[in-house]
């Protein structure tokens, strides 16, 4: 077992692939959000650089049937992405889908990688996302590694868009090879926030008609050593 840590984070990869031009119609007004940073204690939001979300649950998840999909390395997969769903009561949930066409969250598995990247496109003005892609390292075949990385990466897939500075964190950067990766309290504070209107009982309110060009950005997390 590897029981050392890389050093922190150098930060986001941010791949703005596409800027929003100025919109000749005038500012879009965010969601106006119930609660804040302050709503859900304790959290990491302000260290994120951005926290999105989902417009509504469940998304639709759909693994790339390339020459590196499994069944076996699916099932871990989920096992990871299941630890959101039941750490927030199933507020956080997906549906399998088997075609491409329109699913929002698209899962790859890359054997020449032992990290995981996530990379999304979202409206800049609310931070809602159109869609997201994971691509889960699966170099060295650990399943417990395998687990985690899926874990992480969905952890940005809903909403997360960067990394906690406590070890301790399902969305620190690094993590330790062998060892289970759990959702902490400020993990889950963190989603909550994100998806306040759901933990306080209250239905989202429906995000204004947006015009502005999504854009995209990518979220490169550092390997195990
Ligand atoms: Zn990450």
């Amino acid at each position: 077992m590897r029981a050392m840590r890389t050093t922190a984070c150098e930060g986001l990869v941010l791949t703005v692939a596409l800027l929003l031009a100025g919109c000749g119609g005038g500012a879009q007004v965010g969601e106006q959000r119930v609660c804040s940073a302050e709503t859900f204690k304790p959290n990491y939001v302000p260290q994120l650089e951005r926290l999105l979300y989902w417009e509504r649950f469940p998304v639709t998840v759909y693994f790339e049937r390339d020459a590196n999909y499994s069944e076996y390395y699916r099932t871990l997969a989920l096992q990871g992405f299941d630890q959101w769903v039941e750490a927030t009561g199933s507020v956080v949930r997906y549906r399998l889908v088997d075609s491409p066409d329109g699913a929002q969250i698209k899962v790859s598995f890359k054997p020449d990688m032992r990290n995981g990247l996530t990379t999304y496109t979202f409206y800049p003005s609310n931070g809602r996302m159109v869609n997201a892609k994971i691509e889960i390292g699966v170099q060295g075949n650990n399943p417990i590694d395998i687990r985690s990385i899926s874990a992480h990466e969905f952890g940005h897939a809903i909403g997360i868009g960067g990394h906690s500075t406590n070890p301790d964190d399902m969305m620190y950067p690094n993590f330790v090879s062998d060892t289970p990766l759990k959702i902490t309290q400020s993990d889950l504070n963190t989603v909550k926030t994100a998806y306040c209107n759901y933990f306080i009982g209250r239905s989202r309110v429906a995000p204004p008609p947006t015009e502005e060009t999504p854009i995209e950005m990518t979220i490169e997390c550092p390997a195990s050593p």
